[in-house]
């Protein structure tokens, strides 16, 4: 995550063609921009908007950095190599992640500093380089935390329930708003305890742990989201 003074008062600004989070801090203004784990080392620039109309563009450094390996074995096989049937339905539930992750909710006032949802040992970190079964697949997208079937999962932060889901991978799922593009997602539930749209403060259950999905074993999948982009949710841990 980029943190990057604006040095202005932008009315609003955009990254790699997505809106970008804008806060305030001691009358100083940050455009809080997610990197993707794909992006290479090198400059990267996003565009501000003011409100005498003007554009601004702010150029910045990526510098590299390179995640450990993790070596995964799932038994159904069909999760590592899923056939055509399977791929119909991966790719439709893609484009409805995606479409919830490029939500804008203006109303909601993001909080950036949030609670563990669930009471648990972090088995796995964002941005692992993935091996399952010996092949190649997408880095890690998010934080597992590790806990028994049926624990509670809290809200965060509060937010809005965005969209619910049972996905071919990420099983039964939660994707909460927090409002200006920060969007947290919930994966591997045993139970989805809230309906899309209810509001939700922190602390609220929202599920409960399970192992739904492509999983060895029972554990939460969370995800933050900023500006569509996966970040590491360790970096929004008040401790
Ligand atoms: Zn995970």
């Amino acid at each position: 995550v980029a943190v990057i003074p604006t040095g202005k008062n932008a009315i609003n600004g955009s990254y790699k063609d997505h809106p970008i989070l804008l806060a305030n801090y001691q009358g100083e203004q940050y455009a809080i921009i997610g990197i993707s784990l794909s992006t290479e080392a090198g400059e990267e620039d996003f565009t501000l908007n003011l409100s005498s109309g003007e554009n601004v563009i702010i150029r910045f450094q990526v510098e590299a950095k390179t995640y450990t390996e993790q070596h995964l074995n799932i038994t159904n096989n069909r999760q590592v190599n899923p056939n055509a049937e399977d791929m119909v339905r991966i790719n439709r539930e893609r484009n409805e992640m995606d479409n919830a992750f490029s939500s804008w909710d203006d109303s909601l006032v993001p909080i950036f500093e949030m609670y563990p949802p669930v009471d648990g040992v972090r088995s796995s970190s964002f941005g692992l380089r993935r091996f399952f079964n010996g092949q190649a697949r997408n880095p890690h997208s998010g934080m597992d935390i590790a806990a028994d079937e049926g624990a509670p999962i809290y809200a965060p932060a509060p937010g809005k329930i965005l969209a619910t889901g049972n996905y071919f991978f990420n099983g039964n799922t939660i994707i909460l708003d927090h409002g200006h593009g920060l969007i947290s997602l919930y994966c591997h539930m045993n139970t989805i305890d809230v309906e899309v749209g209810a509001l939700v403060n922190t602390g609220d259950q929202i599920g409960k742990v399970g192992q739904t999905g492509r999983v060895t074993g029972p554990h939460l999948h969370w995800s933050i989201n900023l500006n569509n982009t996966r970040v590491d949710p360790a970096l929004f841990l008040a401790d």
